[in-house]
C-alpha cells in the first residue's frame, strides 16, 4: 500500500567500515542476522519482561516480547508494503539496551546514574553495544550496523534534541525516522499491552470481570466470544478477547497509517523524513481506547502491590552494586578496568550492570554484598 514510501535498501547511507556485498543475503537481512548472533540479545532471555521467573516458565522474558514485536511489526510492514528486513531487524534490537528487572532496574540504574551528573537510557545504551560492546569481528569493533538500522536504533521511541545530544549529529535529529523505524514503537505497545492482560491474568494479578468493566475493547470482544461459544472455557473466551483486541489495533494501525500518509501527501521514503509529524498512528477512537487499556495496565498491574516486593528488591540489588563498584573499581573485572582508560567510572559502572542478566547480577549481589534479595 504504502510500497513508494519504504526504505529501499539500494538507497542505504551504509556502514561505517565498508564491506563487501554478500551473494545472496542484502544488508538489511545481514544487520537482522547479526542481532540474532549478538550476545546481547542471547542474554534477552534473561531478562524480566513485567514477570520474572518465580510465576511460571509460561511468561514472557524480554526475548519472547521481543520476538512477539517482531511478529506485529512485520504483519504491519507486510500489509503496508514496507520493508520488512528493515523492520524485522529494528524489531529484534529495540529492547537490547534494557538493563536486568525490567523497568525497575531502569530506574535504579538511571538514579543511580544521576547522583553522578549523568543518566542512563536504553536506546543510547543500545547504540553504544552495536557500535562498541560486542566484538565478533575482526576488522572492527561492534556489528557494523547500516546507518538505517542505528538511525532506527535511536528514533524508534522518541525524539532527541542535536542541542542536548550533540553525539547524535550523525543520526538526522531534526528529521522524522522512516515508517519503518515508527512503526516499531507502536507494534511494541501492541504486543506487550496484549501479552501484559494474558500474564497479569495467568498471574491472578488481573481478572477478568474488571478487564470487562475498565476496558471497552475488551468487553467487546469478550463479549462476542461468549456468543459465539458460550461452552468454551473461560480461558478460551479470554484468549479469543485478547486475539480480537490484538487484531483490531494491527488493523487500526494499517488502516489510519495508510489514510495518514496519503493525507499528507507523502510519495516517497525522504518525504516522511521531511514531513513535520510521524505518519504511523492509530485513528483518534482506537487511541482513545488504548489509554484506556494502558491506564488499566498501570492501575492494576504495573503498578500492582503484588510485583512491589519484586520490583523493590530489584532497585536495591542495582542500587548496592552501582555503589559497590564506584567505591571499588578495583573489584570490576579486567576488561572493565581497561574502559577506565577513556570513560568515568560511573559509566563503566553502568555499562557493566546494564549488559547484566537477573540471574548474573543476582549472583553478584549474592556474593560482594552479603545476602541474597530475593522477593518472597
Ligand atoms: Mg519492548
Amino acid at each position: 500500500m504504502l510500497a513508494a514510501c519504504a526504505v529501499r535498501v539500494e538507497d542505504s547511507r551504509g556502514r561505517r567500515y565498508p564491506e563487501a556485498p554478500h551473494p545472496y543475503r542484502d544488508d538489511f537481512q545481514r544487520d537482522r542476522d547479526r542481532v540474532i548472533h549478538s550476545r546481547a540479545f542471547r542474554r534477552l532471555e534473561n531478562k524480566t519482561q513485567v514477570f520474572t521467573r518465580r510465576y511460571s516458565d509460561h511468561f514472557r522474558n524480554r526475548l519472547t516480547h521481543t520476538i512477539e514485536v517482531a511478529q506485529v511489526a512485520r504483519t504491519l510492514a507486510g500489509a503496508l508494503g514496507l520493508n520488512v528486513d528493515l523492520v524485522e531487524c529494528l524489531a529484534l534490537v529495540h529492547d537490547i539496551g534494557h538493563p536486568p528487572f525490567g523497568h525497575a532496574g531502569e530506574k535504579a540504574l538511571d538514579a543511580a546514574m544521576r547522583a553522578h551528573g549523568f543518566s542512563f537510557d536504553h536506546n543510547l545504551h543500545a547504540l553504544r553495544i552495536v557500535e562498541d560492546f560486542e566484538q565478533r569481528y575482526a576488522d572492527f569493533r561492534g556489528l557494523n550496523l547500516t546507518f538505517e538500522v542505528r538511525e532506527g536504533i535511536i528514533k524508534h521511541s522518541r525524539d532527541y534534541a542535536a542541542r542536548e545530544f550533540p553525539e547524535l549529529g550523525e543520526y538526522l535529529l531534526d528529521q522524522r525516522p522512516p515508517l519503518e523505524a515508527q512503526l516499531i514503537d507502536l507494534a511494541d505497545e501492541i504486543a506487550y499491552h496484549t501479552a501484559d492482560l494474558d500474564d497479569g491474568a495467568e498471574a491472578r494479578i488481573l481478572g477478568v470481570e474488571e478487564m470487562r468493566a475498565a476496558v471497552p475493547l475488551f468487553e467487546m470482544f469478550y463479549s462476542q466470544a461468549e456468543a459465539r461459544h458460550p461452552g468454551a472455557l473461560p480461558k478460551l473466551k479470554f484468549n479469543e478477547a485478547v486475539r480480537g483486541v490484538l487484531n483490531l489495533l494491527v488493523t487500526d494501525l494499517i488502516e489510519n497509517t495508510v489514510a495518514r500518509v496519503r493525507a499528507a501527501g507523502v510519495e516517497k521514503a525522504e518525504d516522511v523524513r521531511r514531513h513535520p509529524e510521524r505518519l504511523v498512528g492509530f485513528s483518534p477512537e482506537v487511541e482513545r481506547q488504548r489509554n484506556l487499556l494502558r491506564q488499566f495496565l498501570y492501575d492494576r498491574l504495573y503498578l500492582s502491590p503484588d510485583l512491589k516486593p519484586e520490583k523493590d528488591a530489584a532497585e536495591r540489588t542495582v542500587r548496592e552494586l552501582f555503589a559497590y563498584w564506584t567505591s571499588r573499581p578495583q573489584a570490576l573485572p579486567s576488561s572493565y578496568q581497561e574502559k577506565m582508560r577513556h570513560e568515568l567510572l560511573p559509566r563503566v559502572v553502568c555499562d557493566y550492570i546494564a549488559g547484566m542478566t537477573d540471574n548474573f547480577i543476582q549472583e553478584q549481589h549474592a556474593a560482594l554484598c552479603g545476602k541474597t534479595v530475593v522477593a518472597r
